[in-house]
Parts: C-alpha cells; structure tokens; sequence
C-alpha cells in the first residue's frame, strides 16, 4: 500500500512552533513509513546495518557534500563519524571531486548541500550540478539516496540547491529514503534529526524495509513524498550565564572540549574602530583571547558568536505585550522568563515570515493581509527591511497579543559567522575579527545589526563572549609556494589579513597580490600600516587599491584588475590561486565577471571557452570564494 506523506500547507492555523513540531514528526513518519506494514520493528539508529547485505563487511555509504562557507563540510563530517558508529562504511567527498558518472555504481548516497546568494549552487557543487542535469546523466536506477539541504530562509531561492539535487536524483531513477530537510541558518537540530533518519531508513534498506510495496501488483514501488520544510525548532541556545560555567577539565593534548554545541566563553581582549573619524563607516577590530580552551584554528576559517539582543528592543516589545518580563514561557525542554526569551533565546530584529502570518491574520491591515495571502517573497522581503518584531507588533496597536502567542512565531536566536582575520601562528590563542557596524534609520527609530551593535556597544575589553570556530576547509591559503590573488574590499579584506600573516609566518615562497578598496583612503584604509608593511617587506608582491570615493568617478577593485588583466591572466596560467572574499551580491558578481573579461581577452578565448577556464579553475580549488 503507498502511503502519502502529509504536506503541511502554509495556510494552517498553526502557530510556528506547532508548524515545526509537527513538521519533525512527519519527517519522522516519513521515515518509518517505508517500512511495510508486518515487517520487524522499525530499524533503530544505532543498529547496524546488516551484515548479509554486503557479504559480512561494513556497508558503503556515499556522503557528499556542497559547500560555501563550509557548513555542509561540517555536516558531513559529522555524518560520517555518526555513520561510522552506525556500521557503516563512509566515504566523505567535496562534490568538485565526483564524477557523476561513478554515481550509477553507488547504492547509500548521503547528500548535504548549501545554497548560496539567491538560489545559486556553491562553487564547489556547480560542475557537479551541470553534469547531474545534464541530458546525458547515467540512470541511478539502484541508488538510495537523502539531501540534506542548508539555507537561509532570509533570501529567495532558499535551499535551491538541494531541492535541485534532490528532485534531479529522483528523476534520474534514485529511490529517496528519507525527505529532504530544507534547513533555516539554525541548522544543528534539524540536521541531527535528519541524520538519525537517514542513517536508519538506509539501514533499513539492507534488512529489506526501505521499499513500499504495492499489495496488489506486488511491484516495487517507491513513495515519492513531497519535500518538506522543517523549520528549526527553538533550540534555545544556552544563556550566557550558562556558558560561563567552569572549564571542562581536558587532558594534555585532548581535543577542545568546546565547539558548537558547547560555545567557549571567550574573553575580549581588545576592542577598537579601525575607520578613520570621517569614515561613513565604523569598522572594529576585536581581539578574543581562546585562553586555555584548546580551541584551535585555521586561516580561512570563521567564528561563530552567539549575540545578546538589544535590550532597549527588548523593553519596548514588554511594553508593547503589556507585560513585565516575568511571565514564564515554557517549550518542549525547559521553562525560562519572557525576557529571558527575548534577550537570549528568540530573533526580535529580523521577523520570521511566521510572524508577518500570523499578525495578518490578527489585524486587518490590507498590505499586510495581500503580502501573506500571495507569497510575493520579493515584496514581502521590500516590505520587512527596516522592520523588526516590534514594528509587525505595532502594525495595529490595538490588538492584544500573549506572550506565549508571540514566542510562538519567533525564529530562534542564530549565532553569527565573522571571517577570522588572525594567524594561528603569528597571533597564537587569539582570534581577531574584522567587523562593519551596522547602523542605520528605521521610522523614528536608529536600528542596528544585532550581533555588531552587541559587540559595538554592549562588549568591551574583559567581557566574554560565546563562540565556536566554524572551521573552512575549502578556504585556504594556496601551498607555501603557489602564488595568491586575493580580492577583498571592505571587512572582506579579513580573511587574507589572515593568509598574510601565516604566510610571512610560514616563510612561504608563493607570491601573493592583494586587490583591496573602501570608500576613502584617508578614513577607510583600515590595516594601512599592515599591508604597506607588507608590501615593503616583500610578502606582498603586488598591491592595488581602489578608494571609490576618492575621485569623481567610482573605481573599484574589478577595475584595478581589468587595467592589470595581462599580468593577472599570466599569473593565472603560472598556477596563482584566486580568492574574492566579501559582499556576495554586487562585489563578487562584478569581480566574477571581471575575470571572465580577462580571461577572455589575455587567452584569445571566446566566451565559452573563458567560461571553461573559470571552470576549471574552480574544479582544480584554485578560484575561491567566502562570500556572502
Ligand atoms: P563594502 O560595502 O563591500 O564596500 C567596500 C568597497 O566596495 C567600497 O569602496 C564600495 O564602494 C565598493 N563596492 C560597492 N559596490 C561594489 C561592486 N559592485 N563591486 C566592487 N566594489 C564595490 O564594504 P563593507 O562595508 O566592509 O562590507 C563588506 C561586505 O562583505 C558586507 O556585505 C559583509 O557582510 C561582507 N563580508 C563577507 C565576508 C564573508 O563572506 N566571509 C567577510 C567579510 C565581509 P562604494 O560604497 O563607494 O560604492
């Protein structure tokens, strides 16, 4: 008998939370689903697969990942330890490394892939995706398969990528053993969840559960189940009073007791503005000491900092609820105050669409009502920016809303990933971030970025912080002696501040050419004394700079590189790696297609053929990208 899986239409009345939970108990029906009516239990994560199925060794499993920033590497890893201790046999792989055509003699596939800018595949995933789409993909007839997908809810085209796999693999013959999870940037709980089922429905597959059988025909037939999205529950993140708890006692050599779901309270030992006084912007250079936490770190990686919302926000929405912060919230794990929740535990800046339903459904505000009613994301998107939750609150002050009504609809608080700009070796159990205040009018109120303005305002020198390193493994500097172009305007200048210092540190011989820019050198020039040192000293073999406002018309960095497009494409055919770092919707694009432009031109290629340069360069690791 095929059974559907049920889909949860938006139009629910629901409210976020129960949206989510039932979400995660469909996804778990999803997965014991399969298994036909009369058959054994349901097989238990933790079981091993069974032994008969591939003559007594351990069962191969396939886990691929796509990634920008290196969360779905994390993931994987993650899967494949998991997977290991399951019975398994796993093989992790960056998809810029599979053939597809190697697939069709794949049986377990494990997919975990990100989505970058507007619904676009990660570097790493786009050759693999061109092949997979393509016409002549090979039938995957034999192939069980589950995506993972990552993705913030923020932008449209949300976990494109992974509904592009997911939906292709099926086309091509692949049988889904679980649903796909479309994770929100609070991914942890979520991911768990989906691991744990597919690690079970695949294991299930050997002891003969993983197919629906069609009673009357007595043909195999696969359930096709919608894709769902789970929202991520509130796993609320521990107060920062809980993650001041003493050190865990670590052994000499042990690895670091602290990580993501155990942020380290790391100290601020610095905090200062970079930018010049007459600078439209502030940028602040923050040390934080890793003390003795054993944490360690890599250039190109990232930190994670959990943020403390702003707490004038936070009294504005109590008076807004008409309460005093006392009330008790209790969810699924644990009972905490209604400021606690607002403070530590729940997004006020940004409203989750949740939210913008709910309050349309309570008021009878018309653009409000038209917004949720058709789903427009670009005009609902045009309409948030600049609101926060008090502003959706106050759309019709009028009406009462509980506590418990509000927490409801609320994302939970995510952390926040700055790229480090420290060298392990040349600022050994420090990490330096390199960070933009954001500061901007909203209505009759000044607004903020809420981890920035957190760590602006709110944090200075001895206090501490939650974080975790979120390691980045397909950003790195290039060998000690293979040239670096590195592409960073902006605080995108953070990470190859890193890749210097580790390379003057290393003595590596590779040449390294740094295209930076701001708006005006004298105010925005930030690390000026750095890199001229830099330059002086020979680390940087060449150094081109591009200040937008200092002249009457705009110059940027992509133009720096047109004018030195000869001696940048012969830097490329001697092996230079290329790395962009920085703002992902206009920066990275223009500089993408800068290059294009030059490779084009200095390689008499046509545009087809540039294309296939870039390509390559991006199969071979040697173009690189952190952006976002
Ligand atoms: P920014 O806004 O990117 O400005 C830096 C310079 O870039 C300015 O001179 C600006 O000129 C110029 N610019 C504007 N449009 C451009 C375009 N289409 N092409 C090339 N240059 C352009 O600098 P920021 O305030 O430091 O912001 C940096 C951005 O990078 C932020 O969005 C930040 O979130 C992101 N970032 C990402 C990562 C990461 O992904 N790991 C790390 C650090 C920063 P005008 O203003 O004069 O037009």
């Amino acid at each position: 008998m095929m059974m559907q899986l049920p889909y949860i239409p938006t139009d629910v009345p629901f409210t976020g939370e129960q949206k989510a939970w039932l979400a995660g108990f469909l996804a778990g029906l999803g997965t014991r689903s399969v298994i036909p009516a009369g058959s054994a239990a349901p097989a238990q994560v933790g079981a091993a697969p069974s032994a008969d199925a591939e003559a007594g060794g351990p069962v191969g499993l396939q886990i691929l990942y796509g990634t920008q920033t290196g969360n779905a590497e994390w993931v994987a890893d993650t899967a494949k330890t998991q997977a290991g201790a399951h019975g398994f046999d796993p093989q992790v792989s960056d998809m810029a490394d599979m053939d597809v055509t190697t697939l069709a003699a794949v049986r377990r596939l494990l997919v975990i892939v990100s989505t970058y800018g507007e619904g676009d595949m990660p570097d790493d995933a786009e050759d693999f995706w061109q092949a997979l789409a393509a016409p002549d993909a090979p039938r995957l007839d034999g192939l069980y398969y589950g995506v993972l997908a990552l993705g913030d809810s923020i932008y449209d085209g949300f976990c494109q990528s992974g509904k592009n796999i997911d939906a292709r693999l099926a086309e091509l013959g692949a049988t889904r053993v679980i649903d796909r999870v479309d994770c929100d940037v609070d991914f942890q709980k979520s991911a768990d969840e989906w691991l744990a089922g597919a690690l079970a429905a695949l294991t299930a597959i050997e002891t003969g559960g993983a197919r629906a059988t069609d009673d009357e025909s007595g043909t195999e037939t696969v359930e096709p189940p919608a894709a769902q999205v789970v929202v991520d529950t509130p796993d609320t993140p521990p107060a920062p009073e809980a993650a001041a708890a003493p050190a865990p006692v670590r052994a000499k050599g042990a690895k670091s007791p602290w990580g993501r779901k155990n942020p380290y309270p790391a100290k601020i030992v610095a905090n200062t503005v970079l930018s010049g006084p007459t600078s439209d912007k502030e940028v602040r250079h923050l040390v934080i000491s890793l003390g003795d936490s054993g944490i360690d770190y890599q250039p190109g990686d990232g930190i994670s900092i959990t943020p403390v919302n702003d707490p004038a926000l936070v009294e504005k929405i109590l008076t807004r609820l008409g309460a005093t912060g006392d009330e008790m919230i209790s969810d699924r794990k644990s009972q905490y105050t209604l400021r606690d929740a607002l403070t530590h535990r729940f997004e006020i800046a940004t409203p989750s669409k949740y939210l913008v339903d709910y309050i349309a459904s309570r008021t009878e505000d018309p653009e409000l009502t038209h917004l949720s009613a058709t789903g427009d994301h670009e005009a609902l998107d045009a309409w948030l920016w600049g609101r926060d939750v008090l502003d959706l609150l106050n759309v019709d002050p009028a009406v009462t809303i509980t506590p418990e009504e509000l927490i409801a609809e609320l994302r939970p608080l995510a952390h926040r990933v700055y790229s480090i700009s420290s060298s392990p070796l040349a600022h050994a159990g420090t990490v330096h971030i390199t960070m933009a205040t954001v500061r901007y009018r909203s209505g009759d109120r000044m607004r903020g970025g809420v981890c920035s303005t957190y760590l602006a305002d709110r944090r200075t020198e001895g206090d501490t912080v939650p974080v975790f390193i979120q390691p980045n493994k397909s950003f790195r500097p290039p060998a000690d002696d293979v040239a670096a172009i590195m592409i960073g305007p902006g605080t995108g200048i953070a990470p190859f501040r890193s890749f210097l210092h580790e390379r003057q540190a290393r003595g590596a011989q590779g040449e390294n050419w740094l295209f930076f820019g701001d708006q005006h050198r004298d105010a925005d020039f930030i690390y000026a004394d750095e890199i001229t040192g830099f330059a002086a000293d020979g680390i940087l073999n060449r150094l081109d700079l591009a200040f937008s406002r200092d002249q009457d018309h705009k110059i940027y960095v992509q133009d720096r590189m047109r004018e030195k497009g000869a001696d940048l494409f012969a830097w490329l055919q001697d092996g230079a790696h290329v790395y962009v770092c920085g703002d992902a919707t206009r920066m990275a694009r223009d500089v993408d297609d800068a290059l294009h432009q030059i490779v084009a031109e200095h390689g008499s290629l046509d545009d087809e053929a540039a294309q296939d340069y870039i390509n390559r360069l991006k199969k071979d690791k040697r173009y690189l990208r952190d952006v976002y």
